[in-house]
């Protein structure tokens, strides 16, 4: 019986002894295990913030300064005018096909969420021009290969503004073509009324349109139309992005006036109020382009306006001499809301017979910075010698520009500080 219970008391023993130590060696491996998972699991965070980190874009001698903004969402890049190259009404095309002609920026661009340009030109292989070319040196009508729509897509650009003075250049039906051949390429466009950019990143619903005060395109010049379309598009889309392609052309016309621009008798519209009224009616960034030059940038309820992005890549058939030779690429980070975080002026410069190359010497962003101090001196932003833009920390109340004033043009008072 003793020994019968000293069995039972050593088996019992056993058992506890080898239930521990498995007990200790079970706790250990789930310890190891779900440390070792820790490290190759992905946090959970939203999914907005897993695609891609959000930093502040450095042109290559500034890597040092990047920097993570988390509470940043989508990345935008944009640039002004864009014309590879053309075979009407003389052969003006770049060497090698234009294959190297973005070669300089390709890197940067493509590192965007969204990569936006204007295409001042359209598509084509044949067609009837619109405009009559007496003297083909002094002909601005732009015909482009479509196979060069491939150059674009390998840049990194994701949608292009077809509302200019120059996608009609071979009448509606070249600017058909042109949407024809943006969306073989797999780039997105909008311009022609009607024809807006829609899709989805990170979760968002981004919409894109384009306005000009230009025949066919979703109208510049019509405020009420332009406050309806903006409201019923912010009514639908997460970000709404709005390009203009508006304002005097040249370096004579570089200052932001505040009020309507004519350009050869045309009406070109008046950017400052166009920019605003988007913005109240529900616009989240505006991409202004078409005066050929760099002009100020504004925060406006937290949103930011580029006034002018000049040219980017126009080298075969507008002037890119002088300040029309700047190339900025305009990267901005938003929120989810639309509303600005920080951003950067990358500068390039477009030099004969090269595309864009980035300008060591910020040549882009130290003009922008200040057209942008002389504008818009009371402004939320703050941009400093190398093109790096953050939001001024204590933003002063801006007071609302009196409408009434800037349409009937009899009292400028309260823009005293524009010279
Ligand atoms: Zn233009």
């Amino acid at each position: 019986m003793l020994r019968t219970f000293s069995f039972v008391t050593s088996s019992i023993l056993k058992h506890n002894v080898l239930q521990t130590a498995l007990l200790f060696a079970g706790v250990l491996f789930l310890l190891l295990f779900v440390s070792a998972c820790s490290n190759i699991t992905k946090p959970d965070l939203p999914e907005a913030s897993l695609s891609k980190p959000n930093t502040v874009m450095a042109s290559p001698d500034q890597s040092a300064m990047q920097h993570t903004l988390p509470d940043t969402i989508l990345n935008i890049m944009a640039v002004g005018d864009m014309m590879l190259g053309t075979d009407y009404p003389d052969y003006r095309l770049p060497p090698q096909d234009g294959k190297a002609l973005l070669a300089g920026v390709s890197d940067i661009l493509s590192q965007a969420d969204i990569t936006f340009g204007n295409l001042e030109g359209t598509f084509g292989t044949g067609g009837v021009a619109e405009k009559a070319c007496p003297d083909v040196s002094r002909c601005y009508v732009f015909r482009m290969p479509p196979r060069y729509a491939l150059h674009l897509k390998e840049a990194g650009f994701d949608v292009m503004s077809l509302a200019n003075n120059h996608a009609r250049d071979f009448g509606d039906s070249g600017r058909l073509l042109t949407m024809q051949t943006l969306d073989n390429a797999g780039i997105k466009h909008s311009g022609l009324e009607g024809d807006i950019a829609q899709w989805e990143l990170k979760g968002l619903k981004v919409v894109l349109i384009a306005f000009a005060p230009f025949r066919g395109a979703h109208d510049f010049l019509d405020l009420d139309y332009v406050r309806k379309t903006i409201q019923s598009l912010a009514q639908a889309h997460d970000i709404v992005i709005v390009s203009f392609h508006a304002g005097a052309e040249g370096d004579a016309y570089i200052r932001v006036p505040f009020e309507t621009e004519y350009f050869h008798g045309e009406n070109r519209g008046d950017v400052v109020l166009f920019a605003h009224t988007a913005i109240e009616a529900g616009a989240d960034v505006i991409l202004g382009h078409g005066p050929h030059v760099p002009r100020a940038l504004e925060l406006y309820q937290q949103r930011i306006i580029a006034y002018s992005l000049g040219n980017f890549c126009t080298t075969l058939g507008i002037k890119v001499t002088g300040k029309n030779g700047l190339a900025p690429i305009l990267s901005i980070n938003i929120d989810q809301q639309g509303r600005f975080k920080s951003g950067q002026i990358i500068s390039a410069r477009q030099r004969r017979p090269a595309g864009p190359l980035i300008d060591k010497r910020h040549r882009a962003a130290r003009l922008i910075r200040q057209l942008t101090q002389q504008d818009f001196p009371d402004t939320g932003l703050e941009i400093d010698a190398v093109g790096n833009i953050m939001v001024k920390a204590q933003v002063k109340a801006i007071p609302a520009i009196n409408r009434d004033n800037i349409e009937t043009k009899s009292d400028k008072s309260s823009l005293d500080s524009v010279k």
